[in-house]
């Protein structure tokens, strides 16, 4: 399939989904083109769930990005009830520790919502986590999950409704003249005035630019069973981050009523696609599995420390650990949204969004996530 329209976004995951939805809400004609099948579990979308959190370590340059999410994931749950459940968000982190102060900072400069809570409240409010005399914890009100697989699809669905095209495809190429820009698949050529990249751990395969300053990382994610179902219920269990001492971990409740999700204990890889540009074989390795189980045995109360789920997901990291979000020619026909390092999905749809807006000339790109940075 090939064809003419003024705009094309490369990959329907976590970002490119809505920025497709935006094309196509402020009238354009848009054409999605996604390899893998919508919110399929070869991509960053995969695993269910993502942890959306208001009160962020990583930096004041998230914050408007935080703030538009917000609001759209309060929208979504208007189509798609129960898409992003607002159970809180508690980080565990050092009393005594530079976290801990930016956590505080961060809320009061923001004016954020949030409950800190000294050692004792912690651990009689929260028994599910075994914490130690010197951890406190930060409960984010605003924070939660959203289902990701429900949202990516729905922002699919909603910019189809709109007027956009939806093609199956992988797309081999992406290049630009002055005059616009080429997307290549084996079925044929799609000539756009512009185009977005969002191919997520795949992106760099498509620019140089990206690849550059990029690499594709392999995160392991497991779930573990819950002795008493209620005591890991998002009404009584926050989603989480834990950063003390030898843990190092997040997680979210059971959404099933019994398999609590606890990540990151085993520290992202790098991962290697196999010919073709899009599988990837890297499963989850017995040693890897070994090690979550000694942690969730030493950090829970009440979870069956064997994971009774586990698999690996694909995202791209950057150099510096920030979001790339700029044109990627020197002709400014592609946008590359990508490189959103292991934290992205809490604010894709208002990625999806700014990068629309910049294709479309209704926003200015944002320094903070410029290319340049890496060459200075
Ligand atoms: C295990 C794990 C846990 C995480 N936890 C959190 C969390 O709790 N909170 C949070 O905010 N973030 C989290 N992240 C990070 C977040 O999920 C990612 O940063 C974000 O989802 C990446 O979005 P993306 O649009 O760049 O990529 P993706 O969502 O992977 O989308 C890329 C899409 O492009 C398609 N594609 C690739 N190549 C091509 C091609 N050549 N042609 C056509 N289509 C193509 C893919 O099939 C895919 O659909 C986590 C990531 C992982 C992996």
């Amino acid at each position: 399939m090939s064809g003419h329209v003024t705009y094309a976004v490369v990959g329907l995951g976590s970002a490119g989904s809505f920025a497709l939805r935006s094309l196509a809400r402020a009238g354009h004609s848009v054409v999605g083109i996604e390899a893998g099948g919508v919110a399929n579990d070869r991509s960053a979308v995969g695993g269910d769930t993502r942890l959306y959190r208001r009160l962020y370590l990583e930096g004041p340059e998230y914050h408007d990005l935080l703030e538009r999410a917000l609001e759209l994931w309060g929208d979504a749950n208007r189509t798609s009830p129960d898409s992003f459940v607002q159970c809180g968000a508690l980080s565990i982190v050092e009393a005594a520790s530079e976290a801990a102060d930016t956590l505080s900072r961060y809320g009061e400069r923001f004016g954020i919502p949030y409950r800190r809570l000294d050692g004792d409240e912690l651990r009689r409010e929260y028994p599910q986590h075994l914490c130690g005399p010197s951890e406190i914890g930060f409960l984010d009100l605003s924070g939660g999950f959203v289902r990701t697989d429900v949202v990516v699809r729905q922002a699919v669905e909603d910019a189809r409704t709109a007027g956009a095209e939806v093609v199956e495809e992988q797309v081999l190429s992406v290049e630009s003249t002055e005059a616009g820009a080429q997307v290549v698949t084996a079925a044929g050529t799609w000539q756009v005035e512009k185009v977005v990249v969002a191919a997520g751990a795949r992106s760099g395969m498509l620019l140089e630019a990206v690849r550059r300053h990029t690499e594709p990382r392999r995160l392991l994610m497991t779930w573990f069973q819950a002795q008493e179902p209620v005591a890991y219920a998002p009404r009584s269990f926050p989603v989480f981050t834990r950063e003390t001492g030898d843990h190092h971990m997040y997680g979210a409740p059971a959404l099933d009523g019994r398999h609590v999700k606890v990540s990151g204990i085993v520290s992202h890889q790098p991962l290697e696609f196999e010919a073709g540009g899009y599988d990837y074989g890297q499963g989850p390795k017995q040693e890897e599995l070994r090690t979550c189980e000694a942690a969730v045995a030493a950090s829970f109360a009440g979870l069956h420390p064997v994971p009774v789920r586990s698999a690996v997901y694909p995202d791209l990291y950057s150099a510096d650990r920030g979001f790339i979000l700029d044109w990627a020619d020197r002709h400014t026909r592609i946008f590359a949204a990508t490189g959103f390092s292991g934290k992205g999905f809490k604010m894709c749809c208002a990625l999806g969004e700014h990068a629309a807006q910049v294709l479309s000339g209704e926003a200015a790109r944002l320094p903070a996530f410029a290319l340049s940075r890496f060459d200075r």
